[in-house]
């Protein structure tokens, strides 16, 4: 009997397994012709000032619209093309793409708010990376202090000295870095003060945990503290509650994100938002 049973678990183990085995080879596949048949798509999430709620940047989020599969997350496509090499070119139309609609904002008399775009690792490591942001300014017309590049605490363990050199190239133009999801990777405190960043995003875990207990407010006024410390500015990822943003605002966290404010949009859905800046 017990055996059947077993016989019936690994059945079941082993169809799921080829149906995600199945999924991300489709996504593989299919995520080559992403670009050239325009199904990719930026979102953007405002990030406001958390003393007087004016927007300070808008983070460009990537979508990706499948023909058949419909509406997929970053997180079931980035990472497989990371794996694949695809992200080296996905990353270069994420920046173009926003550099670009900044522009047209720009052109549309919005008052002017800092860009925020995610880099993967593997895009740290590719020797033209620099370049190829400096293409792309250039070609966009885009200033590079408005611009603010999301790295995760994943760059910190590979290449130290090829990405801290990389990182100082792309500071040196006056694009700023962030740390993303802070609190969570395997980062040492010690790497804050062995890399350039400019802002800290702790991580929605701990936001969440706010509103549990004591120590998961301690542990949010913990971060808040050590960067200020360290001359960074800080930004709370995944404020939903009015809580979370009352507590971030008394323990002077800089700037804030979270569907509280605006869930990430696609740009006309913004039109609004903006107009009440
Ligand atoms: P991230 O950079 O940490 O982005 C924040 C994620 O949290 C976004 O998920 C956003 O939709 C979500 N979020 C924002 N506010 C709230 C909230 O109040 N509550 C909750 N529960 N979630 C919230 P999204 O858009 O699915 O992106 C997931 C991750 O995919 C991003 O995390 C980033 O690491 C990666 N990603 C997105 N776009 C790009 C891109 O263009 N390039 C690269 N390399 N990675 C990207
Ligand atoms: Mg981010
Ligand atoms: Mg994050
Ligand atoms: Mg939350």
């Amino acid at each position: 009997h017990s055996k059947k049973n077993k016989k019936n678990t690994y059945a079941i183990y082993s169809k799921e397994m080829d149906i995600t085995t199945t999924y991300n080879l489709t996504i593989e596949r299919d995520l080559k012709f992403a670009i050239p048949n325009k199904e990719l798509e930026l979102y953007y999430q405002p990030i406001v000032d958390l003393k007087n709620g004016q927007l300070k940047a808008m983070e460009a989020l990537i979508r990706w619209h499948h023909p058949e599969l419909g509406l997929i997350p970053p997180s079931d496509f980035i990472p497989i093309a990371e794996e694949s090499g695809q992200i080296i070119k996905i990353g270069a139309w994420v920046l173009q793409t926003a550099c670009s609609q900044w522009k047209q904002w720009e052109a549309a008399g919005i008052p002017p708010f800092k860009l925020a775009v995610n880099i993967s690792t593997k895009q740290l490591q590719c020797d033209s990376f620099v370049d190829s942001v400096i293409h792309i300014l250039v070609e966009t017309g885009f200033q590079p202090t408005w611009l603010e590049l999301e790295v995760t605490e994943s760059i910190l363990l590979d290449d130290v000295v090829v990405i801290k050199e990389s990182l100082m190239r792309l500071k040196q133009l006056g694009i700023s870095i962030s740390i993303d999801d802070f609190g969570t990777g395997y980062t040492s405190l010690s790497y804050l003060r062995q890399y350039p960043f400019d802002k800290v995003k702790i991580d929605r875990s701990f936001i969440d945990d706010i509103s549990r207990d004591m120590n998961g407010k301690r542990i949010a006024s913990a971060i808040i503290s050590l960067a200020h410390n360290l001359n960074m500015s800080v930004v709370a990822e995944g404020i939903e509650h009015d809580m979370e943003f009352q507590y971030l605002m008394e323990e002077n966290c800089d700037e804030g994100q979270g569907y509280f404010f605006s869930r990430p949009l696609p740009p006309h859905l913004l039109q609004l938002f903006l107009h009440q800046q």
